[in-house]
């Protein structure tokens, strides 16, 4: 008998992001991304998805479920959820809160059912993790009336990430879940930080938007609201250029002119002054927020470094936590400087707080969800 599967399906607005795993054995049994859809080859989500058909054949069998990411699950929607016409109406409402990132997972979802009508599909939500963030943390310091009316708060998203990662460090560390308290930290194209007491976030860097906190790869993270006033007022910006400007061509790549960190490394070794000045701006941010959660927490038990930079740049790891040794954080240069997949420790032994890098799965942790889901 095959081991059950999961097709798991992240749709984008111009890439289609999927994966067919096995959540029992949690094993990756293939995976890819279909790019650039809506241009020549692939005119649309309708290609794309036949296209990762093709790719996929056999794999296909033992499906049992497709999971969906879907970025923004709003005021009300968090547990995952089946998907029927009800949700997508419901999914479709949200689009002016994550006009981005929703319409083209709905995109997905729609393609997606009419190709597989027969299995569930399922949507899990990347805020999902940060729903009951206390009220403390959830909540902008605005007009009650005008937040409530428009239902703005601190959403927080990448939740799949921060829980599974914080999940793994306690099973890596082999202690209760409940007895940690943690500061994760995702540094992928997209950027965020969490801070967790016994599994459950008590603050995130992304608000009700993934434009907020962190530096990241094109979005330029925590801002001076006035700035956005002030582009459209005297500037003569509209809504849309400081949008796309703030998503697009902010961050490190706005900044230095490069989003990959490995080039971005180059161009410091090699002068470049708009690079160093990006990477300088990126961890001072990163270095003010381990500094907010440090406060938060009181006391951390671990630190935990994931996504493509913080599973695989030494250099960003290093100067993330460089001279915290009073605040009872020290790397081992060693561990940290050696490359490696697997989950690992890089603190010094005697670092009060362990230091961690740890993959992450998001496939996998939606794969396992969807699982759970159906079967309850
Ligand atoms: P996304 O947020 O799109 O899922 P990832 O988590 O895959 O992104 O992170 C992608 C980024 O990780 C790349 O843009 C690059 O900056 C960085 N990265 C990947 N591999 C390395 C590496 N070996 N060294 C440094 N940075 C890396």
């Amino acid at each position: 008998m095959t081991a059950r599967r999961v097709l798991v399906v992240n749709s984008g607005s111009s890439s289609l992001k999927y994966a067919v795993v096995e959540p029992d054995s949690a094993t990756m049994v293939a995976d890819g991304t279909i790019e650039r859809i809506g241009e020549g080859q692939v005119p649309d989500h309708d290609a794309a998805l036949r296209v990762v058909f093709d790719e996929l054949a056999d794999d296909m069998a033992g499906v049992v479920a497709v999971g969906h990411r879907v970025v923004h699950g709003g005021p009300h929607l968090h547990a995952p959820a089946l998907i029927d016409d009800a949700l997508i109406d419901t999914l479709e409402d949200l689009s002016p809160l994550a006009p981005l990132h929703n319409p083209p997972a709905v995109l997905g979802i729609e393609v997606a059912r009419k190709a597989l009508p027969d299995l569930p599909h399922v949507a899990v939500f990347d805020t999902a993790f940060f729903h009951d963030l206390p009220p403390a943390a959830a909540t902008y310091a605005i007009d009650r009336e005008v937040a409530e009316r428009w239902d703005i708060r601190r959403y927080g998203f990448h939740g799949t990430s921060h829980q599974y990662v914080s999940e793994q460090a306690a099973e890596f560390l082999g202690v209760p879940l409940q007895s940690l308290s943690q500061i994760v930290l995702h540094l992928g194209n997209g950027a965020s930080a969490s801070a967790i007491v016994g599994g459950r976030p008590i603050d995130t860097s992304m608000g009700l938007t993934p434009m907020e906190g962190l530096v990241m790869g094109t979005r330029s993270g925590d801002i001076d609201p006035g700035v956005l006033t002030y582009l459209v007022r005297t500037a003569g910006m509209s809504v849309e250029d400081v949008e796309e400007m703030l998503n697009r061509r902010s961050g490190v790549r706005g900044l230095g002119g490069e989003i990959d960190f490995r080039v971005l490394h180059q161009r410091i070794d090699a002068g470049d002054e708009a690079a160093r000045l990006a990477y300088d701006v990126y961890i001072h941010r990163l270095r003010k927020y381990i500094g907010a959660y440090l406060a938060l927490l009181g006391s951390v038990d671990v630190i935990t470094f994931t996504a493509g930079v913080g599973e695989n740049d030494s250099a960003v790891r290093r100067d993330a936590v460089s001279g915290m040794t009073t605040l009872g954080i020290e790397l081992d240069e060693h561990l940290n400087a050696s490359p490696g997949r697997a989950a690992r420790r890089i603190s010094a032994q005697d670092s009060p707080t362990t230091v961690l890098v740890i993959p992450t799965n998001e496939e996998l942790a939606i794969a396992r969800a969807c699982v759970q889901f159906v079967e309850n």
